[in-house]
């Protein structure tokens, strides 16, 4: 079976922190023969550095917009899934919006980012982000709310759509109903619209009043905070008391 998961707040706490649970998860995948595939908004570097630290051969960063994976050789390979024309179309944008709003706090790993870039949003007022964002629809560049940052980007980039491309490459006669996702903010909502099965952790409540497109079952409970309700939920699928 895979697993493809969101990270922040979903395989760690909210308040970033990386439990036991996390290395419980992988444990249990072993076991199994099951695969974990993080879907991330963090950048390329962090796709490196958990495929260089954990037991795993593929994950999706920059929001779907770039895919890591480990080859024969067991050597990191990483494939854009947009357009070059994109890339530096976002280059040319990022250095302009810099220009226009120079105290904008972009992430420290925007540097190291291919597809995206990011702003620490929370160092920000409520009337800034508005006319940071309002920037960004006048020179059609997109943009998505995660729990530590605001992304965005140039062209078609959506987990989902990242999801898809990799399942295509990888595992083209799985199905995707064979597969599940977990998530747990605003910028998991296009794999809740459109995989068919996505699963909530309990901390999903904070933001469900925000979420145009919901997961197919919302954990509840602190027992199904974050990573607990990944470890919880991968243990009935495993035994088919979920479907
Ligand atoms: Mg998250």
């Amino acid at each position: 079976m895979i697993f493809f998961s969101d990270f922040d707040g979903t395989l760690t706490l909210e308040k970033r922190e990386l439990t036991r649970e996390f290395f419980d998860i992988l444990d249990l995948l072993k076991q199994n023969g099951d695969e974990l595939i993080i879907v991330s908004g963090r950048s390329v570097s962090w796709g490196h550095f958990f495929l260089t630290h954990f037991p795993l051969k593929y994950c999706i960063m920059e929001g779907g917009g770039v895919m890591l994976y480990l080859d024969e050789r067991g050597e990191v390979c990483q494939e854009p899934l947009i357009d070059q024309k994109e890339i530096d179309r976002l280059a040319k944008f990022t250095t302009n919006f810099e220009h226009h709003f120079p105290r904008v706090p972009m992430s420290v790993d925007s540097f190291g980012r291919l597809t995206d870039r990011a702003i620490e949003f929370h160092l920000m007022d409520a009337e800034w982000i508005r006319e940071a964002l309002d920037f960004m629809d006048k020179h059609k560049i997109n943009y998505s709310k995660s729990n530590v940052h605001i992304n965005f980007w140039a062209g078609e980039i959506s987990k989902y759509l990242g999801v898809k491309k990799f399942l295509d490459k990888f595992f083209p006669d799985l199905k995707e109903t064979d597969c599940w996702f977990f998530g747990d903010a605003p910028n998991d909502q296009s794999m809740f619209e459109s995989f068919h099965n996505s699963i909530g952790v309990s901390n999903i409540k904070h933001c469900l009043h925000r979420l145009e497109h919901k997961p197919r079952i919302i954990l509840e409970g602190d027992e199904n905070i974050g990573p607990k309700g990944v470890l919880n939920s991968i243990r009935k699928l495993q035994k088919g008391t979920i479907s």
